[in-house]
C-alpha cells in the first residue's frame, strides 16, 4: 500500500487527465477540481467511562451543479480532510456517469469504531448529525454508509435530524433499515454494480465468466457480495482477504460460507476450507481473470502494479489504485473498469431509496435490481462508446470525460452566480 499517494491529487490527476480530450476551458476544469465547501468539526463526546473524548469529523460538499450533494460517511482512524475532499470529488462524477440527479459529497470521523460501545457511537453520530442539520437535508445533502457505517448509523442520523426538525423526512440519509425507509436491494447494491461491471466487461473483452478465476481484496460490504454475485453467475472465488490477511483456494470458496466464518470470527484469517493463507499482496499479484479491489484507496501503487497478472480490474473500493497504478496498467493492456462506474450501484439504489421516500411508495426487490441493471449497463455501454469513439487511453479516462461533460453542461446551463 502506497501512503504517499494523496486521494485528494489523485482525483485532480484524473480529471486533469480527461480534461486534455475535452474541449473545456481551462477555469471551468479548475472549479471543478475543488470542493465548494468543507465543513471541518471537533466532536465533544461523553464515553462510557465518564472521560470525554475529542473526534475530528469533516463533511465535504463538492459540486452541486446537477442536484442535492450526495455522498457516504465513513468512520475510520486513517479518515483526513484530504481523503474526504476526494472521495467528494469521486461521488460528483460517479453520479454523472450513470445520470443520476445528484452532484457529490462525503463525510468522515477520524474513530476506529472497533474501540468504542454502541452507545458511544451512537453519542458520536448523533452529535456529527446535529452539527451536519443546518447543512444537509433531502434537497440539500444527503448522507449515506461508507466504509464502517451502515443501516444503524443511518438511522441514528434520520432520527436526530427529525427531531431537531419536527418533521418527518426519511429522505434525508440513504442507507437505512427498510423498516423506517430503506429500500430493498441497498446494502447488496454496491456488490450487485461491481459483478454487473465485470459481467459487462468480460462480455466486451469477449471472455468466459464461466470458470472465470476472481481476487477480491477486501470482504465487507462490497467485496463479500461482490464476491457472491461473482459466484452465482459462475465465477470462480480463488482469493479473498480482509485487513487481518488473506486465503487461498484454486478450486474457489463458497463465498457465502466465507461470509459466515468472517461474521462469526471477525476475519477471513483462518477459514477451514482454505489451502494455504498468503499475503495481501500475494492475492493483489495473483494470477486471475478478474481482481476486485473492494477495500480502501491506493490498494495498488506503481510499483505493485508491474506485478499485477490479472487481465480484468474492476473497481469495488473508491481509489484503490494511484495514478500510477493506472499508468503502469494501461500500458500492460490490463483493462481497468473503475470506481466510478463499477461501484456506483451503491449510490444509484440510494437514488432509488430517496425515489420511494419522496413518493412514499416502496418498490420491490425485483424493481430495484432490474432498474439498476439498466442503469450500470447503460452506462457501461456509454463509457465504451467514448473510450472508442474518442480514442482513449483507458476506461477511467472514458468515465471522466461523460461525467464531466454532463458536469460542465449542467455549470453552463444554470450559469456562474453568485
Ligand atoms: N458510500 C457509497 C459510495 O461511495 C454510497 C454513497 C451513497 O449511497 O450516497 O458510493
Amino acid at each position: 500500500m502506497n501512503e504517499e499517494a494523496n486521494p485528494f491529487e489523485s482525483l485532480q490527476e484524473q480529471i486533469d487527465d480527461a480534461a486534455a480530450h475535452l474541449d473545456v476551458d481551462e477555469d471551468v476544469i479548475e472549479r471543478l477540481k475543488h470542493p465548494e465547501r468543507v465543513l471541518e468539526l471537533n466532536l465533544s463526546v461523553d464515553l462510557d467511562d465518564g472521560s470525554r473524548e475529542r473526534f475530528r469529523a469533516f463533511r465535504s460538499q463538492f459540486n452541486g451543479d446537477r442536484g442535492p450533494y450526495k455522498g457516504g460517511i465513513r468512520y475510520h482512524p486513517n479518515v483526513s480532510r484530504d481523503e474526504v475532499k476526494a472521495l467528494s470529488g469521486w461521488m460528483v462524477y460517479k453520479c454523472a456517469v450513470v445520470d443520476i440527479p445528484y452532484g457529490g459529497g462525503k463525510g468522515g470521523v477520524v474513530i476506529d469504531p472497533k474501540e468504542y460501545s454502541a452507545a458511544e457511537l451512537e453519542r458520536v453520530t448523533r452529535s456529527f448529525a446535529t452539527e451536519l442539520r443546518p447543512i444537509i437535508g433531502p434537497d440539500e445533502d444527503i448522507p449515506a454508509p461508507d466504509v464502517n457505517t451502515g443501516q444503524r448509523e443511518m438511522n441514528w442520523i434520520k432520527d436526530t435530524y427529525e427531531k431537531l426538525e419536527h418533521t418527518t423526512a426519511p429522505g434525508v440519509v440513504t442507507g437505512k433499515a427498510i423498516s423506517s425507509g430503506g429500500s430493498e436491494g441497498r446494502v447488496e447494491a454496491t456488490g450487485r454494480s461491481t459483478m454487473l461491471t465485470a459481467r459487462e466487461a468480460f462480455d466486451y473483452l469477449d471472455m468466459e465468466m464461466e470458470g472465470a478465476t476472481v481476487a477480491v481484496q477486501g470482504y465487507g460490504n462490497a467485496g463479500s457480495i461482490a464476491a457472491t454475485l461473482l459466484e452465482d453467475i459462475g465465477a470462480d472465488v480463488v482469493a479473498v482477504s480482509d485487513s487481518s490477511g488473506a486465503v487461498y483456494n484454486e478450486n474457489g470458496f463458497d463465498t457465502r460460507a466465507v461470509k459466515e466464518f468472517k461474521r462469526e470470527t471477525g476475519s477471513v484469517s483462518g477459514y477451514d476450507g482454505a489451502g494455504e493463507e498468503f499475503s495481501n499482496d500475494d492475492l493483489l499479484t495473483l494470477d486471475v481473470d478478474l481482481l476486485v479491489p473492494a477495500a480502501l484507496e491506493n490498494a495498488i501503487d506503481g510499483e505493485l502494479a508491474e506485478d499485477v497478472r490479472a487481465d480484468v480490474v474492476v473497481e469495488a473500493a473508491n481509489g484503490p489504485l494511484t495514478p500510477d497504478a493506472d499508468d503502469v496498467l494501461t500500458e500492460r493492456d490490463v483493462s481497468v473498469f473503475p470506481d466510478i462506474l463499477a461501484n456506483a450501484g451503491g449510490v444509484t439504489v440510494s437514488y432509488f431509496e430517496w425515489v420511494q421516500n419522496r413518493q412514499r411508495f416502496t418498490w420491490t426487490e425485483e424493481r430495484v435490481n432490474d432498474e439498476l441493471e439498466r442503469v450500470i449497463t447503460e452506462a457501461f455501454d456509454t463509457l465504451v462508446e467514448a473510450y472508442e469513439t474518442h480514442d482513449l487511453p483507458n476506461f477511467r479516462t472514458a468515465a471522466y470525460v461523460v461525467a464531466i461533460r454532463r458536469v460542465v453542461d449542467a455549470y453552463a446551463d444554470n450559469g456562474n452566480w453568485p
